[in-house]
């Protein structure tokens, strides 16, 4: 297979360059002192609003919601050049963009598409994901939060945990159980007003420091029965393919990318400038191994990543070849972390704003919270059973 552009796309990447270079300055201003994680989503958000202006912010959606036909090779582009040239990113816009709109167009009704998919894509609402429970995280299908209907109503009681950033967002996804019996049948996904009366949003706070996910208690919050996304009772088909396309989107998307790129030249030009007892690091056979491991690594992942999104752009189901990718994505990533922090040594201690962080606390920030990376979005243990089951065959554990 030929991986290098062909005219047309060579074309399509130097005009999308040129306008990224053109456009970028300022937002890249307002990320320069790697600000804290809710004025990245601001930054990110309106970063959507500047690209969907220009364009290129909902490449491949429908142009009744503001899209514009592109093929999979141009949509990939964008993501890659983006990252490349350091645009922001923010993982409440994977999930909006990623995961919550898609499930909208796939399953909603004509009226929450019209209301929601053009601010959506025009970074204008920011959503999150209302499904993990403290005894429901892998075994999503065994959650507790019930949906009592209620004439033309439904109430909602329970409790939802791990919810990123709700407390920033306008709007949700919830699954919740409606009625008894099989596990998973009986649960309808739902979309909701988060300022709705019976909500409250607690965040949790990170060994980061920061608070990037939530708790979200329902007390009889009373949401309306046009909020039902896909059949009431039938939830659960929804919310695999919602799975799915988070999963496509943590490991081949904009959040993925930017990390191996970005992350990627950053080790770079650090091992250039860092100084150990016999000399630059980049010149030290031990740490030129280990950027080579990192480097190989995240070409491999790229290449699997093509594979993903030419399938997912192509309206297949994502196929285990995506839990491929985020069991080596996510280790990749903690691998870089780890060499960042093998070479930094006591200085990576020194977070933001002190004199001697590198890059603003970016690898202290980065070996922090990538940790989370192998949990989220379905951990490393579920991919492998995804990967010994359908890729290898080998028979399904009890
Ligand atoms: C950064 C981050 C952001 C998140 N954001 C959201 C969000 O926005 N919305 C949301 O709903 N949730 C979110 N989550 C929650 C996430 O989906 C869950 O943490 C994840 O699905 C795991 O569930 P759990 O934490 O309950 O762990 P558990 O499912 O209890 O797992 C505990 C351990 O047991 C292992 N294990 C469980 N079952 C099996 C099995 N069958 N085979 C082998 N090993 C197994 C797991 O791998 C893990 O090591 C987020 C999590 C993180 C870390």
């Amino acid at each position: 297979m030929d991986y290098r552009d062909s005219p047309e796309e060579a074309a399509f990447r130097e005009r999308l360059s040129a306008w990224l270079q053109e456009h970028l300055a300022p937002f890249k201003e307002r990320l320069r002192a790697n600000p804290p994680s809710e004025e990245r989503l601001g930054i990110a958000a309106d970063w959507q609003h500047e690209l969907f202006e220009g364009g290129y912010g909902a490449l491949g959606w429908p142009e009744a919601f503001g899209g514009r036909p592109a093929n999979s090779i141009e949509r990939y582009l964008v993501v890659e050049e983006s990252a490349k040239l350091g645009a922001p990113w923010h993982l409440n816009m994977s999930v909006t963009l990623g995961w919550c709109a898609p499930a909208l167009l796939t399953f909603g009704t004509e009226q929450q598409q019209q209301a929601h998919l053009p601010p959506m894509l025009s970074g204008r609402e920011i959503w999150c994901q209302m499904f993990s429970e403290p005894n429901a995280g892998s075994d999503l299908a065994s959650l507790q939060t019930r949906a009592r209907r209620d004439g033309d109503n439904f109430v909602i009681n329970g409790q939802k945990v791990w919810s990123s950033g709700a407390h920033w967002s306008r709007w949700g996804i919830l699954l919740a159980r409606t009625g008894d019996g099989p596990k998973y049948r009986n649960l309808t996904f739902f979309i909701v007003d988060m300022s709705t009366p019976g909500i409250e949003v607690r965040p949790i706070r990170q060994m980061t420091g920061e608070s990037d996910f939530a708790e979200v208690f329902f007390t009889d919050c009373v949401v309306p029965a046009g909020w039902v996304v896909g059949e009431v009772d039938s939830g659960w088909l929804v919310a695999i393919a919602t799975l799915l396309n988070e999963r496509v989107a943590l490991s081949a998307g904009a959040g993925a990318a930017v990390i191996a790129v970005q992350g990627l030249e950053r080790l770079l030009a650090m091992s250039r400038r860092t100084r150990r007892e016999r000399g630059r690091v980049a010149d030290d056979p031990y740490f030129r191994q280990r950027i080579a491991q990192a480097w190989i690594g995240a070409l491999a992942n790229r290449l699997t990543a093509y594979r993903v999104l030419s399938a997912q752009f192509k309206g297949q189901a994502p196929g285990p070849e995506a839990s491929v990718l985020k069991l080596s994505g996510d280790l990749w990533s903690q691998q870089l972390s780890e060499v960042a922090t093998e070479i930094l040594g006591v200085r990576l201690l020194a977070g933001r704003g002190g004199d001697l962080a590198e890059d603003e606390g970016a690898w202290a920030y980065g070996a922090l919270i990538n940790r989370a990376l192998t949990i989220g979005g379905g951990t490393s243990e579920i991919q492998k059973n995804i990967i010994a089951e359908r890729v290898l065959g080998l028979p399904k554990g009890s």
